[in-house]
């Protein structure tokens, strides 16, 4: 595949190569902290990662950053598993988890403190945070900075062994307490955390920091290029000085910026706090900016992936707007679905000259983008379906579908025309449609001579399948959810974002398609067999709608 141009990550690595850096190797890494489902920001995270080795032939390695031992659970390293795999990525035999290198990054600690530059604090976790100072005021040292190496170590075993209650002492490294870079005042190395984790169990009662075990897991690994988003840019002079102080390995760290969408949320606290709340049906309602809620709703890996190589990587955050991510769906899917018929909010016709107990099969194309789909057969009888949104009793001139005294070409079967309707007067509903059809005006052998304006979509009554069409739509109704820092981001959900067509038909033919399988039903969208669809009680999620063409 050719590029236009190299980004940054590009150029950085292509120096390296030359000046021999890293021996022209790439090693990059994907590091999920498993606190919850992958979403759709993590997509091109991981995209990047991958994409980046594969382009210099090198290797990218699956690492769960699994240090914070409350918040994470094994339930989360299996779904992230499932997600990186589904997206089309291999890590191969290389899956890591941070926990593992508890014993070395015990050691790497120990050694900082024999160099004297990390020590015990007995400070609270309050007065720490008062005595750092502002990016303009200088930090105060902390009364117990300079405690002998001696009485560090032996304290830190201490902690180490459990004998402290959280909170009670913390490892910071000892840097500068007036940098003008809050994350090098004596940022905290480990801490006290009583808890049990879900792999080492109640082996430690202390776990180190984000800052000290990331750059030692990329050091351990041998990655060389460690890819994070941009908030991590003020962690960078930490990251080197931890490696330099310890004189081991040192990858480098390139920032990038998020990706942001807009109409929902995506960190994993906030999409926790709407699963918890029950405001979605899980970490995969197919409303959820999360790969799983994403594949439940229908979009492909292809989808995905050409959407993150659309955005690209840039060094200044910006916001995606979703309309694009829709737009890469109904591509990818526009080549691969095939097409039926569907209708989601049904209204009878009768075609009052079509010889009752009679059916016939007419052929249909599967998907006119893709000959090799082939065709198959669909049937055909005096009693239909088309969707009420398909006729007005008194229509405008405009309107190219059926009413009284109009003419409709039913797609791959024969022009109608509508003759009469039947309507509930206290309802207004409409409830059934009289119309006779021009036996002369078969799809491709049509010789009536009649030039209806419009192409309605049908189904037939006594052989379409009932099914239930989930209808979703943004899960905000804002732009930036969270951009009122005043307000919950829970006031903005879209109370529609969800509707449900509890009466919506489809043709026979996808009775045994599998969950997951996405069809296009014509002239309305792109709909996926939900999970939990069975044979009996068939459920379709709309991934996407047409552009609609129709409401011209
Ligand atoms: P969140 O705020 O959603 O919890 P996180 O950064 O804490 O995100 P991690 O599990 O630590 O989540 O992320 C794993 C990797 O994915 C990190 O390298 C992180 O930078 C990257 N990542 C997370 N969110 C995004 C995003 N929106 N865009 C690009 N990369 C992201
Ligand atoms: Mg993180
Ligand atoms: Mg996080």
């Amino acid at each position: 595949k050719k590029k236009k141009s190299l980004n940054f990550i590009e150029q950085r690595i292509n120096h390296d190569n030359k000046t021999g850096r890293y021996d022209n190797k790439v090693h990059t890494r994907f590091p999920p902290e498993p606190n919850g489902y992958l979403h759709i920001g993590h997509a091109k995270s991981i995209c990047l990662n991958f994409g980046v080795a594969e382009d210099y032939k090198g290797k990218t390695n699956l690492r769960f950053d699994d240090t914070n031992p409350l918040k994470e659970s094994t339930e989360y390293v299996d779904a992230i598993r499932e997600d990186v795999k589904w997206l089309g990525f291999d890590w191969d035999d290389r899956e890591f988890f941070a926990s593992d290198y508890f014993d070395n990054l015990y050691d790497y600690a120990v050694q900082l403190i024999k160099k004297g530059k990390a020590y015990v604090d007995d400070q609270s976790v309050e007065e720490i945070a008062e005595n750092r100072g502002t990016p303009t005021v200088p930090g105060k040292e902390s009364p117990y900075r300079n405690r002998s190496v001696e009485e560090n170590l032996k304290l830190f075993e201490k902690m180490k062994n459990g004998e402290f209650k959280d909170g009670e002492k913390i490892l910071r490294a000892k840097i500068d307490m007036s940098s003008p870079n809050m994350h090098m005042r004596d940022p905290a190395l480990y801490r006290i955390r009583k808890v049990d984790h879900h792999r080492t169990g109640d082996q430690w009662s202390i776990y180190p920091m984000y800052d000290f075990a990331h750059c030692l897991s990329d050091s351990l690994e041998g990655i060389t290029h460690s890819l994070c988003t941009l908030e991590f840019e003020v962690h960078r002079p930490l990251y080197d000085w931890i490696l330099d102080e310890l004189e081991v390995f040192h990858p480098q760290q390139i920032e990038f910026a998020r990706l942001n969408l807009n109409y929902t949320v995506m960190s994993k606290r906030k999409l926790l706090e709407l699963v918890e709340g029950n405001y979605v049906s899980g970490w995969d309602d197919p409303r959820m900016p999360t790969i799983s809620g994403m594949r439940r709703r229908g979009y492909t890996p292809d989808s995905i992936r050409n959407f993150c190589e659309t955005i690209g990587v840039a060094k200044r955050d910006g916001i995606v707007d979703i309309a694009l991510l829709e737009h890469s769906v109904r591509e990818d899917l526009n080549k691969k679905a095939n097409r039926v018929m569907g209708v989601l909010n049904p209204v009878k016709v009768i075609i009052t000259n079509y010889p009752e107990g009679e059916t016939e099969e007419l052929p249909a194309i599967n998907n006119p983008e893709d000959e090799s789909a082939g065709k198959r057969h669909i049937p055909f009888g005096r009693e239909i379906y088309i969707d009420k949104a398909d006729f007005m009793e008194d229509p405008p001139r405009k309107f190219f579908r059926l009413g009284p005294g109009r003419n409709v070409r039913l797609k791959y079967a024969y022009i109608i025309t509508c003759d009469d309707y039947k309507k509930n007067e206290e309802t207004g509903e409409i409830e059934e449609i009289y119309c006779t059809y021009h036996k002369d005006s078969k799809s491709g052998e049509d010789t009536s001579g009649i030039k209806p304006k419009g192409t309605l979509s049908w189904v037939h009554a006594t052989s379409a399948l009932a099914i239930t069409v989930n209808m979703y739509d943004r899960l905000f109704n804002v732009e930036a959810p969270t951009a009122d820092k005043e307000k919950d981001f829970k006031e903005f959900l879209n109370p529609e974002s969800l509707t449900v067509a509890k009466n919506a038909k489809v043709e026979p033919s996808v009775k045994d398609a599998e969950p997951g399988t996405t069809v296009q039903f014509e002239r309305q969208g792109y709909f996926c067999v939900d999970l939990d669809s069975t044979e009996d009680n068939l459920i379709f999620n709309r991934t996407v709608t047409l552009k609609d063409s129709w409401s011209k």
